[in-house]
């Protein structure tokens, strides 16, 4: 049987082909089209070309699988037939949109056709058929525009702007102040002026045969998949897998056809706040994209139901109704398109919306409490609280972890305009106004600040919003590119600041009287709408003020009080455990703060390097012998002690696994000549020994050389030094008056063969047990390793006959197992992601095709001589959602990430777990 590439919706339910469970083939708005018409929803029907008809055409060089015009035709009969009218009738002709839809929403990237069908005949019958000379050339404009730019504009370079600019002049010839007071006439006069500017750019007139539309249409937006903007987009939100868009095929309706007529978009929350309130802007007699473009200026939802006309204030009753309907049915807030058609209210699309995360955190928080979390008034229960935890991510949470303003600064600051709050959070930075400028400027300095002015954004601008601290706009609505752009990315966005006059040739912008130029300093709020001149402080979020500053004020704070609950819930829900990376008392104590368990990894080089420590090391580089490094180890130690005293006494407790030093000896010393000259002066030895010594310390791969347990190995003394602090400084707080329980785990690095851990193992528990047995204390410790050489984790069960816990470094295994430098994958790695060589940076997210085997490996190796082996993980994914799904999934005891990670990794483990 032939391959089916094409599904029928709408008309009803035994009609419709496809539900919600088929978003993979059929992409998302075509999955929840046939959702609703499968729930009775008023859609307009149609039919969706599956994502595996674009992959075939994508890759076959634009052409169709065989079968594929077949089947269209076959159920554009159907449409037909349903809807007695027929594609480009002179008489009753049926027009469509084709409107594309991948399996992930990618909001503005790909095209979309509007008012197919319409020719020089059949625009006669459309007028015929709506009774609306206006309405019939109103459409008969816009499609020549839309078909010209989205499905010609490609290989033609004709633009929606060659259009704009002619609707431009005839305004002005007559007058007119919006399109809409453009005559029936005189848009008949648009129409002719368009075929032209077609004509004169394609060489060819304008197609009059519907079907040859059609099909130039779903070729366009099949090949939109491919498009420069769309596949940037996919990169930037690292969206890979999917196999194309779907193109949706569907009966229009009008929302042109006078007062009341209309369209809009709605989200059944607030998508910025969270609020539980319907939130949304619709025009009056427009067609859809009149909205998304932000070139009008919409009406609120709210305006609806206070309408002169009842038929509106009716319309939106209806739209309330089925906007609770469909949050339940979809357990998700959801995203809506709509259009009223002669007051008939039609559904033209339903997605879960996309939102800020401190909204995404909210609408999870009471859709599972049934209770607003600001007011505590009451809601209808939608979630469990497992649905809630699954519905935010460690993004969302982290948004609830974002800066303020300094609300001191803010009041003083000086509003410049106010917007829409578009996406929320803070930003202070400097202007530019054009996005390759702001991108640019952030490749020079990664640092760099910038503040992306604009009148609107489209899809071409996505690179340079990402770079920019924040987005502005002088145009558009909460549903403008900007706004849903921003918004997904937790970006800080203010919308429609209408009294910002930009001109991008001068590179300035006036308010007033008063002109800001590119390089000129603003701040957004971007939870209230308000622009700024000049930089305005950064605050930390209630949350941090709560957790870290302990301030009893915010944790009365809703967001407190939001994060909170969640982090509850996933500890009920978790079953993994979560440290964190921390090697001074104040970073152990915020992470405990945020709910670590434990230290996973106390890197102790720092304190080799605070104050006056360095000459102590540096004495110890020098030293010709066991005697002179000993003599230079011994002040290090009481510092050292003193160090782990403090950390074992915030841990009170918990296990701390404290790491052996590890980095090369050559990042002790200084490489300059006035340095190593002072350094030799203040040692007292000649600067020639010092250079000679720092030469001798040189390693062509410090990475692969001197480091970890090869310097304990060769200079033991050193693991005895550390192992006295450690144990010392354990024993000491053991036995305070306010005595606190300790269980270091001592932890050798970049071990490869067990007979490295034998050697060091020896002196630890030698040195250890002496102190113990000496003191008097009750300390109990383990010693282990980490595993990241490669061979480590392969010869994992015989290292582990010694080794009492594995921690996984990962930073450095997956460097020994791609071969790529830490310190210089930056050379090349953003062309490999680019190029889609990798599909990700596995030093954020682990590769678990590769780097993964080995942790799985290790653990199940290791397990199979010590069936108690503790086994963690301590590099840098231990805080990327993903990775620690994936540890969990190994089997992993714990992840330990730095201390803001934690609330992510606890979340995230909740989820692994729920998932299972
Ligand atoms: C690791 O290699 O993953 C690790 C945690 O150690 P470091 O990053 O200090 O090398
Ligand atoms: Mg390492």
């Amino acid at each position: 049987m032939a391959k089916k590439y094409v599904y029928f919706y709408g008309l009803s339910e035994e009609q419709t082909e496809g539900d919600r469970s088929m978003k993979a083939i059929l992409g998302g708005k075509g999955a929840n089209l046939a959702e609703m018409s499968n729930a009775g929803l008023p859609v307009p029907p149609g039919f969706t070309l599956s994502t595996e008809a674009c992959k075939y055409y994508s890759e076959h060089g634009g052409k169709y699988p065989q079968g594929l015009e077949k089947e269209i035709r076959a159920h554009l009969d159907q449409l037909e037939k349903g809807m007695g009218k027929k594609l480009g009738d002179p008489d009753n002709p049926l027009l469509v949109s084709v409107r594309s839809g991948a399996a992930i929403s990618m909001p503005g990237m790909m095209d979309t056709v509007l008012n197919l069908g319409l020719n020089d005949k059949s625009v006669q019958g459309f007028i015929k058929q709506t009774g609306s000379e206006r309405a019939g050339w109103d459409c008969y404009r816009r499609f020549i525009d839309m078909f010209g730019d989205v499905v010609m504009g490609p290989y033609t370079g004709l633009k929606h702007e060659h259009f704009e600019h002619e609707i431009e002049k005839l305004k002005k010839k007559y007058g007119a102040k919006e399109d809409t007071d453009l005559t029936a006439e005189q848009l008949k006069e648009l129409v002719g002026i368009y075929k032209k500017v077609y004509q004169d750019k394609v060489k060819k007139p304008f197609p009059q045969d519907p079907e040859q539309q059609l099909d130039l249409s779903i070729r366009a937006v099949f090949g939109s998949w491919d498009s420069d903007r769309a596949v940037k987009y996919r990169q930037i939100n690292k969206i890979s897998g999917l196999l194309g868009t779907a193109v949706n095929v569907c009966t229009m309706v009008f929302g042109n056809m006078g007062d009341d007529c209309g369209t809009g978009v709605a989200f059944t929350r607030d998508p910025s706040t969270g609020e539980s309130v319907a939130y949304g802007d619709y025009l009056k007699n427009a067609q859809g994209e009149d909205v998304v473009a932000g070139i009008r200026t919409p009406k609120h939802m709210n305006d609806m139901a206070k309408d002169k006309s009842p038929a509106w204030r009716k319309t939106h009753k209806e739209l309330i109704q089925i906007m609770k309907r469909l949050e339940k049915h979809y357990k998700h807030p959801q995203d809506i398109e709509f259009t009223v058609e002669r007051g008939k209210l039609w559904l033209l699309q339903t997605r879960n919306a996309k939102r800020t995360g401190i909204a995404g955190v909210r609408w999870a928080v009471e859709m599972a409490t049934g209770k607003d979390v600001f007011t505590g008034k009451k809601q209808t229960k939608i979630l469990s609280q497992k649905d809630a935890l699954m519905n935010v991510g460690g993004s969302d949470l982290e948004q609830l972890l974002f800066p303020v303003f300094d609300m001191k600064e803010e009041k003083k600051a000086n509003v410049i305009a106010e917007g829409l709050p578009a996406g929320p959070g803070a930003a202070s930075g400097t202007i530019v106004f054009d996005a390759d400028d702001a991108e640019a400027a952030v490749e020079k300095d990664k640092n760099a600040r910038v503040i992306l002015v604009r009148r609107d954004t489209s899809p071409e601008d996505v690179g340079g919003m990402w770079a920019a601290r924040g987005v502005l706009t002088s145009t558009g609505g909460m549903t403008s590119h900007a706004a849903v752009v921003a918004r997904g990315w937790g970006k800080c966005c203010i919308c429609g600041a209408s009294a910002l006059n930009i001109d991008y040739k001068k590179k300035q912008v006036t308010v007033g009287k008063k002109v800001y130029k590119e390089g000129d300093s603003i701040s957004l709020n971007g939870s209230t709408g308000k622009v700024y001149e000049g930089e305005i402080p950064l605050q930390s979020s209630p949350v941090v003020e709560a957790v870290i500053g302990g301030k009893a004020a915010a944790k009365k704070h809703p967001y407190y009080r939001m994060y909170e609950m969640l982090s509850g819930w996933s500890d009920t829900h978790r079953k993994m455990k979560v440290r964190t990376n921390a090697d001074a008392p104040k970073d152990a104590a915020a992470a405990k703060g945020f709910g670590a368990e434990g230290i996973g990894l106390c890197r102790t080089e720092h304190m080799f390097f605070e104050g006056d420590r360095i000459w102590s090391i540096r004495e110890f580089i020098l030293a010709e012998d066991r005697e002179g490094r000993e003599k230079a180890l011994k002040d290090l130690l009481k510092h050292q002690q003193k160090d782990f005293e403090g950390i074992f006494k915030e841990m009170d407790g918990l296990p701390v696994t404290v790491r052996l030093l590890d980095p090369p000896l050559h990042e002790f010393v200084p490489h300059e000549k006035k340095e190593q000259q002072e350094m030799a002066r203040r040692l007292g030895v000649s600067a020639r020994k010092v250079a000679d010594r720092v030469r001798q310390l040189h390693e062509f791969n410090p990475m692969l050389g001197h480091r970890g347990c090869r310097l304990s190995i060769t200079y033991p003394e050193l693991c005895v030094m550390q192992t006295k602090a450690i144990i010392g400084a354990a024993c000491k707080v053991s036995k305070l008056k306010n005595a606190v329980k300790v269980h270091p785990e001592i932890m050798v690095p970049l071990v490869g063969s067990k007979t490295e851990l034998d050697y060091l193992e020896n002196v630890i528990r030698t040195t250890a047990d002496e102190i113990i047995e000496r003191t008097g204390a009750k300390v109990k410790y383990m010693v282990g390793t980490m595993i990241e050489v490669p061979r480590a984790a392969l010869t994992a069960d015989q290292i582990a006959d010694r080794a009492e816990f594995f921690s996984f470094g990962t930073n450095d295994l997956t460097q020994m197992t791609f071969g790529f430098s830490r310190d210089d994958v930056g050379t090349f790695l953003p062309e490999y992601t680019n190029r889609k060589i990798l599909d990700v940076d596995p030093f954020q997210h682990l590769d678990q095709e590769g780097v993964g085997q080995l942790v799985k490996m290790g653990v199940e190796r290791g397990r199979s001589v010590r069936g108690d082996l503790k086994c963690g993980i301590c590099g840098e994914h231990g805080g990327d959602p993903d990775s620690v799904r994936f540890c969990y999934e190994s089997g992993l005891d714990y992840v330990s990430c730095s201390p803001y990670r934690v609330p992510i990794a606890r979340l995230a483990a909740a989820q692994a777990a729920i998932e299972e």
